[in-house]
């Protein structure tokens, strides 16, 4: 397939090819249509795998269409892979004029209120600093009353940390209706009852 039957709009099957990225990998032609169309997604996938994309194209498309802040979390375990996300949605989304903000432990709390506060398009964040700023801060939880998305990224390695209280303070800022898209290594028993959760019908992906 090509990244033009997936439902993409001109300019991101543009960005793409300006990008070097010359035909959709499986997890970007099964995963983006589903989530363009609205679906939950559960997807197996390993890092190298092309699993970055097929979250960001779909979210990136749908931003475009009705752009606020802020219509996208991601939650990721590590710092290194924060600023990786967050590069991958800046280059994807270079043509929208997309604010991206990155929001992780070690770094200024201050600074990155005022940035949450801003409204960013997308917030790529680690689960334990995301908490404190959002029990820290009335105004912050707020800043995630409209958001659309919720990604998991290695979600395996999120719950395995043991951040079960950091992600129900972040869920219960979310609204009900959004949706979410998980991305894990390895299927595991959290996921499924993650899954559960869900609001709307889950579409699973696995290679
Ligand atoms: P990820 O699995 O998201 O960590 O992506 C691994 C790498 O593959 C990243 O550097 C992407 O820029 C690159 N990539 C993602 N999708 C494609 C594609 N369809 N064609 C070529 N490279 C890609």
């Amino acid at each position: 397939s090509a990244f033009s039957d997936l439902g993409l709009a001109e300019w991101a099957i543009q960005t793409c090819k300006e990008l070097g990225m010359r035909k959709p990998t499986p997890v970007q032609t099964h995963c983006i249509p589903k989530i363009l169309a609205g679906r939950d997604v559960l997807g197996i996938a390993q890092t190298g795998s092309g699993k970055t994309a097929a979250f960001a194209l779909p979210i990136l498309n749908r931003l475009a269409e009705d752009p606020y802040g802020v219509f996208a979390l991601v939650i990721t375990p590590t710092r290194e892979l924060a600023f990786q996300l967050a590069e991958q949605f800046r280059a994807l989304g270079s043509c929208l004029h997309l604010r991206c903000s990155v929001v992780v432990g070690g770094m200024d709390m201050i600074t990155q209120a005022k940035a949450l506060v801003s409204r960013p398009h997308v917030v790529v964040a680690t689960p334990g600093r995301l908490k404190v700023l959002l029990e820290d801060n009335p105004d912050i939880p707020k800043v995630f009353q409209r958001t659309k998305f919720l990604v998991l990224d290695e979600a395996d390695r999120v719950l395995d940390a043991g951040f079960e209280e950091e992600l129900r303070v972040v869920f219960q800022c979310l609204p009900k209706n959004r949706q979410t898209l998980l991305f894990s290594a390895t299927m595991t028993s959290d996921l499924q009852t993650l899954l559960e959760l869900s609001a709307n019908k889950a579409y699973f992906y696995e290679a």
